[in-house]
């Protein structure tokens, strides 16, 4: 017998025949990437950057991360040609450990800033960890939600490839593009473990420390030296049932400070508490930080600093450029593995190994 649904009387649903798919790839998308990752002469980036054009800025600091040989040497000269219009700001660099309220704060004292202070803000950061993450968490635009949209505001995560020479390199390298297009103001983002906190400091004109109450940081804080160079510590979430423990932090940390010499600047560092979520406090921090700016402006030392700290980036730069042309040598590449080898199973020490590395490479010099 025949199916019903074949007769030509049949008057029910019919099935149409479909439509194509479209491709799931954009057409359009290999002419942006194409024109995405065109590249400018350093002087048309420079033009942009002076001219305060975001997306040149972006773009020349993308080139400074960018480990392409060309990429580099075009970076570098777009950073020497914007050089003669650089330091004109005031950099603050910004520490404290994960869920201190790094980026609440930044976001609000960054307001704060705008507002009372007028002028732009660049936001940068100096993140080791985003090298084995592969993705940042610090300088997130996301955690900074006020700031994000703000028109007169720079955010940029930070870079990720490299060791923390390299990175911390790249963040200063950013400073100078920023401030020649215009950013009188800086912040460095640092997350506080380890050593990225004296790379940060070896940037900034003003180091704020972020602890918070009750955690028993205080002595970790002195542990790992970080309190010597913190030229003021700010306590967060001093707010509802917190606003005592801070308080009673703030004042441990005050006879703390104690323990320490006077810092270089002269200028005992204050210890203040705040509300970065609430934003209670705020302005009382930043008048902290500009007052310390202009007393160090009136005495010098924000001068002298400034040149220490070129100097102290010549040498790091000739030690990165160095390590870099030995671990990247061939021969070296050739056989660190076999000597690390060597080392491990106790063949051959230490020294050994490293002489007959560096023997290697001095030799290609040759
Ligand atoms: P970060 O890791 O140092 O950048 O810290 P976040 O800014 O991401 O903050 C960590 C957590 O602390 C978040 O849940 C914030 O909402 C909270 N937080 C930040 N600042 C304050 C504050 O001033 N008061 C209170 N109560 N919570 C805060």
């Amino acid at each position: 017998m025949e199916h019903p649904e074949n007769s030509t009387e049949y008057a029910g649903l019919q099935v149409n025949a479909g439509v194509a798919q479209p491709s799931i790839v954009n057409p359009y998308l290999s002419q942006m990437r194409k024109k995405r990752h065109r590249l400018f002469t350093a002087d048309e980036y420079v033009e942009g950057i002076l001219k305060g054009d975001v997306s040149m800025l972006g773009q020349a600091v993308t080139l400074i991360e960018s480990v392409h040989p060309d990429h580099q040497a075009l970076a570098q000269e777009v950073i020497e040609k914007c050089l003669p219009f650089a330091g004109n700001s005031v950099r603050i660099g910004i520490s404290g450990v994960p869920g201190a309220g790094k980026s609440t704060s930044i976001d609000a004292f960054g307001v704060h800033l705008l507002q009372n202070y007028g002028g732009k803000l660049a936001v940068l950061a100096i993140d080791p960890s985003s090298e084995k993450t592969k993705g940042s968490i610090l300088g997130d635009k996301t955690r900074m939600e006020k700031l994000a949209v703000h028109p007169k505001s720079f955010i940029r995560p930070s870079p990720t490839a490299g060791s923390l020479g390299g990175v911390a390199r790249k963040t200063r390298e950013t400073i100078i593009l920023c401030e020649a297009a215009g950013y009188n103001n800086i912040f460095v983002e640092t997350v506080g473990v380890g050593q990225s906190e004296t790379a940060c400091h070896s940037m900034v004109d003003f180091f704020l420390l972020i602890q918070l109450a009750g955690t028993g940081d205080e002595l970790q804080g002195i542990k790992r030296g970080i309190m010597e160079i913190a030229d003021g510590i700010v306590i967060n979430k001093a707010d509802g049932e917190n606003v005592e423990k801070a308080k009673l932090a703030a004042s441990h940390f005050r006879n703390a400070l104690h323990l320490f010499p006077m810092p270089e600047s002269g200028i005992m560092p204050q210890v203040l508490c705040y509300s970065g979520f609430y934003e209670l406090g705020i302005d009382e921090v930043l008048k902290m930080v500009f007052d310390h700016i202009e007393q160090t402006k009136e005495s010098g030392y924000f001068q002298y600093k400034r040149n220490e700290q070129s100097k102290y980036w010549m040498y790091e730069s000739i030690n990165e450029h160095l390590r870099n042309n030995f671990y990247f040598n061939p021969r070296v590449k050739e056989q660190i593995a076999d000597m690390e080898r060597d080392v491990l199973g106790g063949k051959i020490t230490s020294f050994v190994a490293a002489k007959r590395l560096l023997d290697e490479y001095y030799a290609t010099l040759k």
